[in-house]
């Protein structure tokens, strides 16, 4: 399953988003280092089309795509060196596909500032440092081994010097990992084993108060403009409006909250649509009378991979896929009838699957 990891300073509102994205909750209190167990929630992905498509074929019942999301607490100035609880915590990192780095953008005498004073920039300087500096020490011990290796003639472990020289030097001049471009597929395919922490995706999250919902602030605004620089995304949520907004019961109640706070859609959707395009991920669905089920894979993905997400079985014995559009779907009201009309696709083993297809996969077992 994807894995998004939240970081960011003390008290800057990672448990708050936490327990809004998540169905699992984390406790929130105003003071540093209240989450220090690794906390770990699952968000379903909000995906519309399977209601509608729910409506038509009635199924048992709906299964969305599922993300997991893990609150990385205890991260301050030196945690690479043992500071806090930091160090325990930069191993959580390394096991999940994303981050998201969530910088505080809201003013509260009430809540205390480890370092003194609002400033994003610098709390996301502090952090990118604390995860560069480990990277460093990751890449430092296996050069010592590697190196060694290539000097006798092993042809990976020259790639992989080639790798872990262009890291560090980047990383020494107190940049991230992720602006480093490989060409060869052998240096990418080492570059993505190593797992470095700054070569992660990053989503730059604003924590903001219920104000500044809509439309940010000036320490947003500088936010944004350093992640631009940077080619990283970022966004703004208010996450302890929104977690007042999970805790309404009904849909109605939750809508009319943000419509007075101007924003068409939660903070949670809008923030899981980033994180699946900032991963390139896509959905296809398989529509049955068991249920409507939401698959998550890569973009440019071919039908047979796109059925070894279902099943391994599935990969290997593929024979080809019927491809229904879900605009289709929707205008016919029934795979027989779009059938009938000539509008299901037959595709081979070279079918891209595209965003919203729905599949029926034939296979040999
Ligand atoms: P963490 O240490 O990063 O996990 O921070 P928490 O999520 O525990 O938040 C620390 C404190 O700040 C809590 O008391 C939250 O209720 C509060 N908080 C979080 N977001 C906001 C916000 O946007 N505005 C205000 N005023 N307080 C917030």
């Amino acid at each position: 399953a994807l894995k998004c990891g939240i970081v960011g300073l003390p008290n800057v509102g990672k448990s708050t988003l936490f327990n809004c994205l998540s169905s699992a909750k984390a406790q929130a209190a105003n003071f540093p280092f209240c989450t220090i167990e690794p906390n770990v929630g699952v968000i379903t992905v909000p995906d519309e089309r399977l209601t509608k498509l729910a409506e038509i074929v009635h199924p048992g019942r709906i299964v969305p795509a599922t993300c997991e999301i893990v609150d990385i607490a205890g991260l301050v100035k030196g945690a690479s060196k043992g500071e806090g609880l930091g160090n325990k915590f930069l191993g959580n990192i390394r096991e999940t596909d994303a981050i998201i780095h969530v910088l505080r953008c809201f003013e509260d005498e009430n809540i205390t500032h480890v370092d003194g004073s609002i400033d994003p920039i610098r709390d996301k300087e502090i952090i990118d440092t604390e995860l560069q500096l480990k990277d460093l020490e990751t890449i430092d011990s296996r050069l010592a081994k590697t190196e060694k290796a290539a000097a006798a003639g092993n042809k990976d472990a020259k790639v992989e010097v080639t790798v872990l020289k262009a890291y560090k030097e980047v990383l020494e001049q107190g940049k991230n990992a992720r602006i480093v471009e490989f060409e060869s597929k052998d240096e990418q395919d080492c570059a993505r084993n190593l797992f470095l922490l700054t070569s992660k995706p990053v989503l730059y999250v604003c924590n903001v108060g219920e104000a500044d919902a809509k439309s940010g602030n000036d320490f947003t605004k500088k936010v944004e403009a350093l992640a631009k620089e940077e080619g990283a995304e970022a966004m703004v949520i208010a996450a302890k409006t929104e977690e007042d907004i999970a805790e309404l019961e009904s849909y109605e109640d939750k809508q009319m909250f943000l419509e007075e706070l101007g924003l068409e859609e939660s903070g949670v959707n809008r923030l899981i649509k980033k994180a699946y395009a900032l991963l390139n991920l896509e959905t296809f669905i398989t529509a049955g009378e068991m249920e409507v089920k939401a698959w998550t894979y890569k973009k440019g993905w071919k039908a047979p991979q796109c059925a070894g997400v279902i099943h391994t079985d599935f990969e290997k014995g593929f024979i080809r896929a019927e491809v229904i559009k879900y605009e289709d779907y929707l205008k016919y009201g029934s795979e027989a009838a779009v059938r009938e009309a000539g509008k299901m696709g037959v595709e081979g083993k070279d079918y891209v699957v595209q965003d919203g297809d729905i599949m029926h996969f034939r296979f040999n077992v």
